[in-house]
């Protein structure tokens, strides 16, 4: 007979597994996935994990979603610890999507992969010393990502740059989380789903 603690594990197995069909069900995984997506349920439907646009993509950003994504597996998706987006100005991953899952994105402003967001506790630059990578790596250097210029709160001396992301801007490339010296296991920044975008939450970094 089951023991009531492996009852228990089966139960939260279930849960899990319920859960998983859930997050499926409504289209919302956590995964980063490259420029041209219109919502994370819009590109599920429309995306046939035919791996184009991973061949297409000369930076090697793109590799098929893992077992572990449910009904996402085989689609193409984006590790920006390893290897972020690029922006490439012609979108080659866009071009060579035959469903029209990408689509739409003209320029770079037009990506809406998600928002970066600065752990202000973990990014050195916060804590008053001289940094700015991930501001000088941004393709969108000084639209989406400033140094603000302030004062250390209690020293009337030294000065904290410190990178901020403007949210309308950012597109959500995740160069700036690639490039982040801050290092494992949390990095200082990361990319979260813009609301109404692509994804709501976190979608890596
Ligand atoms: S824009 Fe360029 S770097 Fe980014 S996913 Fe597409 S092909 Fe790869
Ligand atoms: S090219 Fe389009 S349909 Fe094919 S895997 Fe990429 S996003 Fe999906
Ligand atoms: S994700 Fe980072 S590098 Fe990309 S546009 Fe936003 S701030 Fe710039």
């Amino acid at each position: 007979s089951m023991k009531p603690s492996s009852i228990v594990a089966g139960l939260a197995a279930v849960a899990v597994a319920i859960q998983g069909v859930r997050l499926v069900a409504h289209g919302e995984t956590n995964l980063l996935r490259p420029p041209g997506t219109h919502g994370e349920q819009d590109f599920l439907s429309r995306c046939i994990k035919c791996g184009k646009c991973i061949e297409a993509c000369a930076f090697a950003a793109l590799s098929p979603a893992n077992g572990n994504t449910g009904f996402a597996v085989g689609t193409p998706t984006i590790d920006a610890r390893a290897q972020a987006c690029r922006l490439c100005e012609d979108f080659p991953c866009q071009a060579a999507c035959p469903t029209g899952a990408l689509r739409g994105v003209v320029q770079r402003n037009d990506v809406r992969m998600g928002t970066a967001v600065i752990d202000e506790d973990l990014c050195i630059a916060f804590q008053g010393l001289r940094c700015e990578v991930c501001y000088r790596t941004c393709p969108l250097i000084d639209e989406a990502i400033r140094i603000d210029y302030r004062m250390r709160e209690g020293d009337a001396i030294h000065a904290v740059f410190a990178p901020v992301i403007v949210q309308d801007s950012c597109v959500g490339c995740g160069l700036c989380v690639q490039r982040c010296v801050v290092g494992e296991p949390e990095v200082a920044i990361r990319i979260v789903g813009d609301e109404g975008g692509p994804q709501a939450g976190d979608v890596g970094g």
